[in-house]
């Protein structure tokens, strides 16, 4: 436990909430399938970021989070390798319809370097990865949603449109993040983010990662995570 704490403290790594999973070294300790430490190593990461270390077997093992890193810190990696092996260890990939996976954020210049990096990972497993945006065409992103996918990234505003014009169903959606929540409140998301939290099962698994952790945001995260673990990198303004 004493060389946990120290470990957590080499990383600039604050944490709370019960029975927090211990820290990884490398990308080897989370248990990843050969496959997707091949995809890994092949965008040349050789070891997790301070982020990655703690969120990874956070996120692996289930749980809810809360993760308050900077710009640049690897959040994108934290959310999205769970987010495979969520995917890969469900049953029956293609009997249901919707994404298993929905990630929102901001703007669309997140939302579509998200959706590079998710791809990185998604492609080797032959998961398909959606992105909806403004400034798209809604017929050919209607008829991409309709085709199906297993992870959809979107921004808040275009999601609540698609979700309208059923070009999708929440119904196998279980793992949801929301990327720069900060960002999202600032730009005046906060009702299309609850509008859909709202239309997605309770029991799902939910991550809420920030640059910065407002107290508006700190709000919804009590609301819409369940027994959270909250992660803190570094030094992190209100
Ligand atoms: P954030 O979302 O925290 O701003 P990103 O997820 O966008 O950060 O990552 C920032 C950059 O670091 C990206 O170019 C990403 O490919 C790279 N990166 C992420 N994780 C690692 C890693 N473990 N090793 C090396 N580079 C990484
Ligand atoms: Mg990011």
């Amino acid at each position: 436990e004493q060389d946990v704490a120290e470990y957590r403290k080499s990383l600039a790594i604050r944490v709370s909430g019960f029975d927090v999973p211990r820290p990884i070294k490398t990308f080897n300790d989370s248990g990843f399938s050969t496959q997707l430490m091949h995809a890994i190593s092949k965008q040349g990461y050789e070891k997790p970021t301070s982020i990655q270390c703690q969120a990874l077997p956070i996120v692996l093992s289930g749980r809810d989070i809360i993760g308050i890193a900077k710009t640049g810190s690897g959040k994108t990696a934290s959310f999205v390798l769970p987010m495979i092996v969520h995917i890969m260890d469900q049953p029956e990939l293609q009997k249901e319809e919707g994404p298993i996976g929905v990630i929102c954020a901001p703007t669309r210049e997140l939302a579509h370097q998200i959706y590079l990096e998710t791809k990185k990972f998604a492609k080797s497993h032959g998961i398909r990865v959606s992105a909806v945006y403004g400034g798209m065409s809604k017929l050919d992103q209607f008829k991409e949603l309709k085709a199906g996918c297993e992870i959809v990234i979107a921004t808040p505003g275009r999601l609540i449109d698609m979700l309208k014009m059923k070009a999708l169903t929440m119904l196998r959606a279980t793992y949801l993040v929301l990327d720069e929540a900060d960002r999202m409140f600032d730009l005046g998301f906060e009702p299309q983010i609850r509008s859909i939290v709202g239309q997605i099962r309770p029991d799902r698994q939910t991550l809420l990662f920030s640059a910065t952790m407002p107290r508006k945001v700190e709000k919804l995260a009590r609301e819409i995570l369940t027994d959270p673990v909250r992660v803190t990198v570094g030094e992190v303004g209100m």
